[in-house]
């Protein structure tokens, strides 16, 4: 039996163990995932041995950690600078990023979109932004404050603060990337803003799950087609299940056990 983890600060509310746990037992595999909250993010290469673990999803706030505590970095991982899953291969740690992918995967319905605004500028955003591009979208980041912006203005993308931020062109696709909304009710910018860039907007997506936030609300207002990070949730879990199980098993049959977890 293999054991699989999710280490974070908090865990208590994650849906991953279910995920996984259903998509272990739906596919006839010997593995069983489980959750630990992990204090210092510096003891989790240790904890990853001790526990004698065999793939681990990593959460806020340790994808920082989790990117110095492995012996091997996938080539997408190592160019965004961020691992939310590690496979422990032989005794060497493998890290991959899977929740780009997974927001690249989840957005896929929305067609003829070319011109992306994220609102927020952190690591999810960091991420996410490099596999849009490489896919590619034109994408734009407007952020709360400058410090951030810096990364991706040496990195080539358009960046703007709240202050100084104009739409020359309209945005197909609006998404928020903070955590504005996620445990309070605020918007992610200025509604003046939000009533510039939603009206012309193809669609509107929020990262956060589980609830209608503020930006969703506003945006559904407007009669947007909108999504939640459900389906980001889903995708990155599927892709990291792939990693755990070596490629056993196709994208669509995980699919079909792991979105058992949504409907619980
Ligand atoms: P970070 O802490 O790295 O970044 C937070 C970002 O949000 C910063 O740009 C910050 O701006 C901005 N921000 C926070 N609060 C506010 C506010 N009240 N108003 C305006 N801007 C704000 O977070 P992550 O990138 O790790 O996570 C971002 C979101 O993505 C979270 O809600 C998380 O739950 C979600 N997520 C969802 C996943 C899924 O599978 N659905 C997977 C991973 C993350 P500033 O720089 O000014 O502080």
């Amino acid at each position: 039996m293999q054991l699989f983890t999710i280490f974070g600060n908090p865990v208590s509310h994650s849906k991953s163990p279910l995920m996984h746990n259903l998509s272990f037992q739906g596919l006839n595999y010997d593995g069983v995932y489980t959750r630990y909250k992990l204090e210092d993010g510096s003891e989790l290469r240790q904890k990853f041995f001790d526990l004698k673990i065999a793939g681990a999803n990593i959460t806020v706030p340790h994808k920082q950690h989790a990117f110095d505590a492995c012996d091997e970095l996938d080539e997408f991982a190592q160019k965004v600078g961020s691992v939310n899953t590690i496979v422990n291969k032989n005794g060497k740690l493998y890290g991959y990023n899977t929740d780009a992918p997974g927001f690249l995967k989840a957005i896929s319905e929305f067609k003829n979109i070319k011109r992306v605004l994220f609102l927020g500028a952190g690591g999810t955003a960091q991420s996410t932004s490099i596999v849009l591009r490489d896919a590619g979208y034109d994408v734009s980041i407007l952020n709360r404050s400058i410090g951030r912006l810096e990364r991706y203005e040496k990195e080539g993308f358009k960046t703007f603060t709240f202050e100084n931020f104009e739409m020359s062109e309209p945005f197909d696709l609006v998404v928020n990337m903070t955590s504005a909304g996620l445990e309070d009710e605020s918007f992610p910018c200025p509604i003046e803003i939000l009533k510039t860039v939603v009206p012309t907007a193809k669609a509107c997506v929020d990262v956060i799950y589980g609830k209608v936030t503020p930006f969703l609300k506003f945006a559904q207002e407007q009669n947007k087609p909108t999504k939640d990070g459900s389906d980001m949730l889903l995708y990155q879990g599927i892709i990291a299940f792939e990693y755990f199980t070596e490629h056993k098993f196709n994208f669509s049959e995980i699919k079909e056990e792991m979105q058992k977890a949504f409907k619980i």
